[in-house]
Order: structure tokens, then sequence, then C-alpha cells
């Protein structure tokens, strides 16, 4: 589904990725994690073409996404991303914000884009919202209906870049829920975040990136249970 060759991305003199090999399955839940200014959020951006590769190679359901003539539209639809800031647009109603994108870029019919918008609200539990304005919701309810927003595209991958970071502890539950919830449903998901406890829970593989590299990968029983690399351990240590 995704797959990632010998990827270097160098701002000015700052090598920030440094050759990083991942292949994601279609349905696998990656958890990728590291230490602050490791790389995790540049690497997402790459991903989703946010930013350009230096050198090495993105393939999306076989389209290379780092040669020339890439079709950015068709693959911005295949890939969701969703941020730490929820970014919902703030004049516009809950429903109206997830049937923007759909109308205006996938020609959809606002009959068939209210469907999906209000079979959506209903997963992650927030029908009674749809003619709110953000402002009136709280961040885990923004935070969910951005998730929302981002599947209204019926994307195939979706990207999570430290989506719970700005939350009230209290609010972060309902959020990682609704990933869990995805998660288990066979998306491709690729999540940036600090809670370990939901990564034990939803990752199928954790992959550990410090200087830009991939340093420890694998199932979450044994990466937590039996870290092999120093540099992991000792992250762990400071983090559980
Ligand atoms: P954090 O856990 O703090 O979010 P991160 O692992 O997501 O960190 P990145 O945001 O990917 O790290 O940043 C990695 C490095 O790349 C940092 O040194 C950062 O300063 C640099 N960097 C990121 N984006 C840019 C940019 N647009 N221009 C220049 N340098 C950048
Ligand atoms: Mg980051």
């Amino acid at each position: 589904m995704i797959k990632l060759e010998n990827i270097h991305k160098t701002f000015d003199n700052n090598q920030v990725l440094n050759g990083i090999d991942l292949t994601i399955a279609k349905g696998e839940v990656i958890v990728l994690i590291g230490p602050s200014g490791c790389g995790k959020s540049t690497l997402l951006r790459c991903i989703n073409g946010l930013e350009s590769v230096s050198e090495g190679k993105i393939w999306i359901d076989g389209i290379d996404i780092t040669g020339k003539r890439v079709n950015w539209q068709r693959i911005r639809q295949k890939v969701g991303m969703v941020f730490q800031s929820y970014n919902l647009y703030p004049h516009l109603t809950v429903l109206d914000n997830l049937i923007l994108s759909p109308v205006r870029v996938q020609k959809k019919t606002k009959k068939e884009a209210v469907e999906i918008a209000l079979s959506l609200l209903e997963r992650v539990g927030l029908s009674d919202k749809r003619n709110a304005y953000p402002a009136q919701l709280s961040g885990g309810q923004q935070q969910r209906i951005a998730i929302a927003r981002s599947l209204a595209m019926r994307p195939d991958v979706m990207l999570f870049d430290e989506v719970t970071s700005a939350l009230d502890p209290e609010l972060v539950k309902e959020v990682l829920d609704v990933m869990l919830d995805l998660a288990r449903e066979g998306m491709t998901m690729v999540i940036v975040t600090h809670e370990m406890g939901f990564a034990k829970a939803a990752a199928d593989r954790v992959v550990f990136l410090s200087g830009g590299a991939v340093i420890e990968e694998g199932p979450p029983e044994l990466f937590f249970e039996a870290p092999k690399d120093e540099r992991v351990k000792q992250f762990l240590n400071r983090v559980l």
C-alpha cells in the first residue's frame, strides 16, 4: 500500500531524514514514536506530499509520488491527515465543514455528501452537533470532527500527527477511541503519538525513529516488553 525507500530529507544543512525504508501493508496500523525533533512529522508530511523528499522514493498504491507529474489532487484524496491543531473552518457549521471538500473537490452532490457526513458524525458520536459551529465545541469534539472531515473524502490511508497533544487529559480518550475503532475496522494508519497505552492497544507495529532513521521496529508486545536498542530503552524509561 505504502512503500518508502531510502528516504532522505534535508532542510538547508540540516539532515532530518537519513535513509528510511518502510513498507506499510493495507490495513496495517503503524505507530511512529521517537524523541522530539527526530523527524516524525517530517516523515508524515513527506507521505502526503506536504514536503518533498531530497532523495528516495515513496509509492502509494503503486503510484510514485516522488516522481514528476504527480496528480496531487488524487493522492491527497487517498491520504487523509489530521494534525494537533484541528483547523476546522470557523465560519462553517460542523455539517458544512464535512461536506465542503466532497462537494468542491470530489464533485459529489450535496445530498450524497450530507449522507456520508451524517454517517460519519454518528460514527464519531457527534450527530447532535451537526449544526454547531467549531467554537461551540470542546477540543476533543473539534478533533473528532476534524477526523470525520478527513474521512469524508474516503481516504485509503490516514496519517495522524499528535492529534491529542493539545487536548485536556479528560478529552484524550474520546479521540483515541475513534482512532481505535478505525484501526479495528481495517483502516491503514500511520500515527505519531505519545500515548503509549494507545500504541499497545492499536498498533500492529511500532516504529522507533531517532536521528531520522528507523532504529527499531516490531509488534507492540515485543517492542515494549523487550526493546533491544539502548536509545529505545532510555526513551521508554522516560515515557512509560
Ligand atoms: P516533535 O516530537 O517535537 O514533534 P518531530 O519528530 O515531529 O518532533 P520534525 O518536526 O519532523 O520532528 O522536525 C525534525 C527536524 O526538522 C527539526 O530539527 C526541525 O527543526 C526540522 N524542520 C522541520 N520542518 C522544517 C522546515 N519546514 N524548515 C526547516 N527545518 C524544519
Ligand atoms: Mg512532530
